[in-house]
């Protein structure tokens, strides 16, 4: 099959790949309906992570189970379904705590931008739809597997509650799902802090009720401004930057609570500092299969359409074009068509 591989910074090919065939007896293979380039892919494209070797690039996905290995019961050749990032067994103290991203048995997925994956555990890992979707539901149903269960994550974590104050640090893809996470539990105020027009366009229409500009020290003295002087009950940092998660942690309020759902890259934070904030910190890789079945029911019932933040779609093909659009921020998320 051909799948796109990483061989240096900004070099993204096409390559030919193995067929991925079952290997373990838990294990699944899924034709994928349709995949999609993550923000955390461009830290290794723009060659922040060293690539070693060529590597296969990929790990959100949904699409019809090909084959099943032969202890695998819950799935079965035929349905449609989502998995994460992340394979997890879904029965460990860990994932029946929630936190499957930190799993026993957690297996990093790769390689998800390719016409085919194997899915380790896929009792645990995937989670089918009740019918086929149509072609364009398949988008919704894409954005669960990542971008949405992160940024329903970094609300979750961040304590969203009705009424509440929220500020999304990060216009990104799962920034923009976290405003309409924040605004589905409920949150009365979503300010979003973006300079971006089609960002801040989507991120009304998800919910957000003020636009910030400013970023750093002067993106929180308007936070203030608008709270008040008081600061946000909740603060999503999706970015992974210190400036941004010192501009979430001082945005918050005394008491309340900033989620981190951004890899970090050289962020550091002063003890001494952060303990006079009293400020709840919370976050991580997202244990994005906690909430699968939740999110796939939103979708289903059409209640949310996480979809609308795939505004570039192109064949696999095409996969080196989709990760410089995002790279160059013509586009917020590239959807691949196998
Ligand atoms: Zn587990």
């Amino acid at each position: 099959m051909r799948g796109a591989v990483l061989h240096g910074p900004r070099d993204v090919r096409i390559d030919d790949r193995p067929d991925p065939r079952i290997i373990e007896p838990t294990d699944a293979v899924i034709r994928l309906s349709a995949t999609c380039i993550c923000g955390s892919d461009l830290w290794p494209y723009r060659g922040f992570n060293a690539v070693g070797e060529p590597s296969p690039m990929g790990h959100e996905y949904c699409g019809i189970v090909e084959d099943v290995g032969r202890t695998v019961t819950s799935i079965k050749p035929g349905q449609f379904v989502i998995g994460s990032f992340a394979a997890s067994d879904n029965t460990c103290p860990h994932c029946r705590a929630g936190y499957h991203t930190s799993c026993e048995h957690r297996q990093w997925v790769v390689g998800a931008q390719a016409p085919f994956l194997r899915v380790p555990m896929a009792d645990g890992t995937l989670v089918a739809t009740q019918e086929l979707p149509s072609s364009n539901q398949v988008p919704n149903f894409l954005a669960v597997s990542d971008v949405l269960g992160t940024g329903w994550f970094a609300a979750d974590a961040a304590n969203v509650k009705p009424g509440s104050t929220v500020v999304v640090v990060g216009d990104g893809a799962v920034g923009l799902l976290g405003v309409l996470s924040a605004k589905q539990m409920g949150a009365e105020r979503i300010i979003a802090m973006s300079r971006h027009y089609a960002r801040q366009t989507l991120a009304r229409e998800f919910g957000a009720t003020d636009i910030v500009t400013e970023r750093g020290d002067d993106g929180v003295e308007r936070v203030k401004e608008l709270t008040k002087g008081i600061g946000a009950d909740s603060v999503l940092e999706c970015v992974g930057t210190q400036e941004s998660m010192t501009q979430a942690i001082h945005a918050t309020r005394p008491g309340g609570s900033t989620s981190y759902v951004g890899v970090p890259h050289g962020v550091e934070l002063d003890g001494t500092k952060l303990f006079y904030t009293h400020v709840h910190l919370h976050g991580g890789p997202a244990p994005v299969r906690r909430y699968l079945p939740e999110l796939i029911r939103l979708v289903q019932d059409g209640a949310i359409n996480p979809g609308k933040v795939f505004d570039l779609e192109l064949p696999l093909d095409h996969a080196a074009e989709g990760y410089r659009a995002m790279d160059e921020r013509r586009a917020i998320k590239t959807l691949l068509r196998p």
